[in-house]
């Protein structure tokens, strides 16, 4: 079931897909956006596609396994996508509810996407990093111990509805379980869940409470690797081989492309916005 529903995905998203350099041209988008597209190429590459530039590195002949170009929008998508993520007067970009049940979630209406991953994996500030577009959206932390987590809501204008979920591991409540695993079995609209693995260390033990849930329910799910710009290339490199191996034998529902992402240097975050918009429907 999850991966038929996988290979409709990777299908659609090939139909969709178009070559990197072949929409190379200017398009009327975001200041910050013109400036990305102005970057000499090798710079382009290790923003935007971060994944392609690793592939760089690898020993001249040795073949990587890296599934690097599943999801290979053009510029001009990436643009578009910008644009869904720019707050203005038309598109509202807010944070809406928190909620410790899923019946206090907000309304079905528009698709919604997830992020799940352990405390301290860089969830807050990837969001933050996404949101940057919308700079007057308030990315709730509340890391205390012992302090109730909660879900929270962020609509992002008409297009979709963006869920930061409670991180777990280390000071995740009691009932973190209940709350979370509860919301990826019924929530009805949930297109993808975003699953947070950090780059510097990897897959954890307690990464697997998230995949398993993912994996049970037969969820369609992205794992998404944190800080990349933290560890050395060498580090970085072993880890993402790793974890591309365990999401290529050990797993059914996961997209098989990674997502490496930097919320300090911004790279991987334009990809990131492009798969995002492009999965809830509004690249068409
Ligand atoms: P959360 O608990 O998952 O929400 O994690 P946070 O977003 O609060 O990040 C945990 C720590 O990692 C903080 O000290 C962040 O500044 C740091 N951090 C998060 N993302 C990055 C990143 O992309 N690069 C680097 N170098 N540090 C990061």
């Amino acid at each position: 079931m999850a991966a038929q529903r996988l290979w409709f995905d990777v299908g659609w998203l090939f139909a969709m897909g178009a070559e990197l350099g072949s929409g190379r041209r200017a398009y009327c988008t975001s200041q910050a956006f013109a400036e990305v597209l102005r970057l000499p190429s090798k710079q382009l590459t290790k923003l935007v596609f971060p994944l392609q530039e690793l592939e760089r590195h690898f020993v001249p002949g040795s073949r990587p396994d890296l599934h690097l170009k599943i999801f290979n929008p053009s510029l001009d998508d990436i643009a578009r996508a910008e644009s869904v993520f720019t707050a203005s007067s038309r598109n509202r970009i807010e944070y809406l509810s928190s909620a410790v049940r899923l019946d206090h979630a907000p309304d079905l209406r528009r698709p919604e996407v997830c992020f799940i991953g352990r405390s301290n994996v860089g969830k807050s500030s990837l969001i933050k990093a996404l949101f940057s577009l919308a700079p007057e959206v308030e990315v709730r932390v509340s890391k205390k111990p012992g302090h109730t987590k909660k879900m929270n809501f962020f609509k992002v204008g008409k297009y979709f509805t963006l869920v930061d979920m409670p991180g777990y591991g280390y000071r995740a409540p009691e009932d973190f379980v209940d709350m979370v695993e509860t919301y990826l079995k019924e929530r009805k609209n949930l297109m993808r869940t975003f699953l947070l693995v950090d780059s510097v260390v990897g897959i954890q033990k307690t990464d697997n409470i998230a995949i398993e849930m993912c994996e049970e329910f037969a969820l369609p799910y992205v794992m998404v690797l944190t800080k990349i710009d933290k560890s050395s290339k060498g580090n970085l490199l072993k880890q993402v081989l790793q974890i591309q191996k365990f999401v290529d034998t050990k797993t059914q529902g996961c997209f098989p492309q990674l997502f490496p992402v930097s919320a300090v240097t911004y790279s991987g975050i334009h990809l990131l916005r492009c798969f995002i918009a492009n999965i809830t429907g509004n690249l068409d």
